[in-house]
């Protein structure tokens, strides 16, 4: 699975969880950074990840 790709956060560009193909297309899904512990929404589409927006309250995000 060589095309698949890290998604990479946002904010602090650390590793998600969340793998892309080149063909995946997602919308508005929200993406936990384990790092940061803050969710952002994004947008992917072939591997083109765009932030829709960030959570106002992240504060809140808990394991
Ligand atoms: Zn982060």
């Amino acid at each position: 699975m060589e095309n698949e790709k890290w998604v990479l956060c946002p904010i602090c560009n650390n590793k998600t969880r969340i793998k892309v193909h080149p063909d995946t297309v997602v919308e508005n899904i929200p993406l936990f950074c384990p790092k940061c512990k803050r969710e952002t929404i994004i947008s992917v589409t072939g591997q083109n990840v765009a932030a829709v927006k960030k959570t106002k309250d992240d504060m809140k995000v808990s394991l």
